[in-house]
């Protein structure tokens, strides 16, 4: 496993934190729980997806490209680290996002991620829910090339075999740490949306042989095409890198039971996780990814899931600038 193989401009601060949380521990009473800080990736207030995009600009400039596309959600985190990179490397970026939620709210619309995306100089396009949005997204690309500028489109999320690489590496600074540390875990906890982060993560800890089972918490999809979808893209990430056969379809396990109404909706459980969070280890979650993965963290630790005498490592994708796009659902004084 050589990711040096690979293009890759750095543009995040790593190795990022690996932190123990003695207050959320204590209160849990089951599991001692660590978390390691991919929020502090540092790419215009960090998260997961800097590690992809180190990989993917790295990509795009070697294409000669001289401005980048992407797509997501209104309060799309991937967007909004796209844009810084772009800025950071003097390209150009335009974005389209998707109304997915409904929400109307202005600060919805604009503030949180939006804001950061106009700030780092994105221009912006509009769309409807349910439409295949990368398949928007080529159309707008060919409109870039027509007029003689070359493109780079990014799916949603990164969430391609380069972008997951990203999540090898996570998978090697971490086991690095482990190994510096001392420290072994019993199970690892990440949120799972478009599939990069979980499927970085299953191919890098299977090639190391880290015998540290990962547990994906869904956002979105339902637990069956979740889990083939994050096969799918390790399988991509193992022929990528000449490896065969390490990630076996049991690897990949997701519990999608915290979604509540939809994407980008917060549950009451997503609410309370980013409560607890935030009260006991001062950690900011997001209401979108790391809410809800958390809220699984915490239930699977309150039904004996997750048992007294282990140890769990959350992984923390970042997002918290998207709490103050969802002002409307978060307590007021
Ligand atoms: C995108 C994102 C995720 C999910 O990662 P995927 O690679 O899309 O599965 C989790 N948390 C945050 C904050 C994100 O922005």
């Amino acid at each position: 496993m050589n990711l040096a193989r690979f293009p890759r401009i750095r543009l995040g601060h790593l190795p990022t934190p690996l932190e123990h949380m003695p207050r959320l521990s204590a209160l849990l009473g089951g599991p001692e729980i660590w978390i390691k800080r991919d929020d502090c990736t540092g790419l215009s207030t960090g998260g997961n997806k800097t590690r992809k995009v180190e990989f993917l600009m790295a990509e795009a400039v070697a294409m000669g490209a001289v401005i980048v596309l992407s797509q997501g959600a209104t309060q799309s985190n991937h967007a909004r680290q796209t844009a810084a990179a772009a800025a950071k490397l003097g390209m150009d970026c335009h974005i389209l996002l998707e109304d997915r939620t409904g929400y109307n709210e202005p600060n919805y619309r604009m503030n949180g991620n939006v804001l950061l995306d106009i700030l780092h100089g994105a221009t912006i396009e509009h769309r409807g829910p349910g439409l295949d949005m990368n398949a928007e997204m080529m159309a707008v690309a060919e409109r870039f090339r027509a007029e003689g500028r070359v493109p780079y489109a990014i799916v949603g999320g990164g969430s391609n075999a380069t972008g997951a690489l990203g999540y090898v590496n996570c998978a090697l600074e971490l086991l690095g740490q482990m190994v510096d540390g001392g420290l072994v875990f019993d199970h690892m906890v990440t949120a799972t949306g478009s599939a990069g982060t979980h499927a970085g993560l299953i191919v890098g800890l299977r090639a190391l042989n880290a015998q540290l089972p990962l547990l994906g918490i869904g956002v979105r999809a339902p637990k069956d095409a979740q889990e083939a979808n994050v096969f799918r893209l390790a399988q991509a990430v193992e022929e990528k890198m000449g490896l065969q056969g390490v990630v076996s379809r049991d690897d990949v396990v997701a519990n999608c039971d915290y979604i509540g109404q939809g994407y980008g909706i917060p549950a009451e459980s997503t609410l309370e996780a980013i409560s607890i969070f935030a009260k006991t280890e001062a950690i900011l979650l997001d209401p979108v990814y790391s809410g809800k993965g958390a809220a699984g963290l915490i239930d699977l630790c309150r039904k004996g899931h997750f048992k007294k005498g282990q140890r769990v490592l959350f992984l923390h994708t970042g997002g918290a600038i998207g709490l103050t796009g969802y002002t409307h659902v978060l307590p007021h004084p």
